[in-house]
């Protein structure tokens, strides 16, 4: 059995693995990560009120001719009356009908017209703080990730060797022994626990007096019954 030794490549090997968690879970890279996602969400923003200002555009367009046309249409009605005034009360209100009618419109749409102005100049104002914000955000995220660039480079080299370290170790051990412990780690981790008053210490499981018969031997490969880790014993 090389359980002793199977322990001290544990160690290293939690070593390696929790230098590689550090190197996941290093500030520098969950702060460029909130700022990439930060710097994408500000693009689709940006995309959605280019798309709305595209929609207003036309439409201002469209009330734009049709507020001329109809502007047309009073000026020809207003100079027919010039031409041919009205000779009674009841012919003033026939003319005057449609030209009530079109001044309605009109004031209708100049109201549009002046709430999309309004609209506009806010969807203006919108767009200049997105780039804005997004330029300083980006610049900010350059900065760091030039800082980054050198801590990762710096650190995954290091775990690399830290991880042909563990190698070396492993390949000294039984293959068949490496390659339990292997399974284990992966559904369980750290994949070895000591016996300590007569318990698993990976889950305070109590182990069967059987179990501790078999341990004393030191023949076999004892597994925990309940969390499955191997079971060692210092001497
Ligand atoms: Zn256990």
């Amino acid at each position: 059995m090389q359980l002793d030794k199977l322990w001290q490549f544990m160690q290293v090997d939690m070593e390696a693995d929790r230098f590689e968690a550090k190197i996941r879970q290093s500030e520098k890279r969950q702060k460029l990560l909130k700022q990439r996602n930060f710097i994408l969400d500000q693009q689709n923003n940006m995309k959605k009120l280019e798309g709305e200002v595209a929609a207003m555009a036309d439409r201002l367009e469209a009330v734009r001719d049709e507020s001329e046309r109809l502007q047309k249409q009073l000026s020809a009605l207003t100079e027919e009356m010039e031409k041919n005034p009205p000779q009674s009360a009841e012919e003033a209100d026939a003319q005057m009908a449609p030209v009530q009618k079109l001044m309605e419109t009109l004031s209708r749409y100049e109201q549009e017209l002046s709430k999309m102005r309004k609209d506009a100049e806010l969807r203006d104002r919108q767009q200049r703080d997105i780039r804005v914000s997004a330029a300083r955000t980006k610049a900010e995220y350059d900065a760091l990730k030039g800082d980054y660039d050198v801590e990762f480079k710096r650190d995954t080299a290091e775990l690399k060797k830290m991880r042909a370290r563990t190698d070396a170790e492993a390949a000294k051990l039984d293959a068949n022994l490496i390659e339990r412990y292997r399974a284990i780690k992966q559904h369980c981790t750290p994949p070895m626990a000591k016996l300590v008053n007569g318990q698993c210490s990976g889950c305070f499981m109590s182990l069967p007096s059987a179990t501790l018969l078999k341990l004393k031997d030191g023949n076999e490969l004892i597994l925990c019954d309940n969390c499955g880790r191997i079971i060692y014993c210092e001497e």
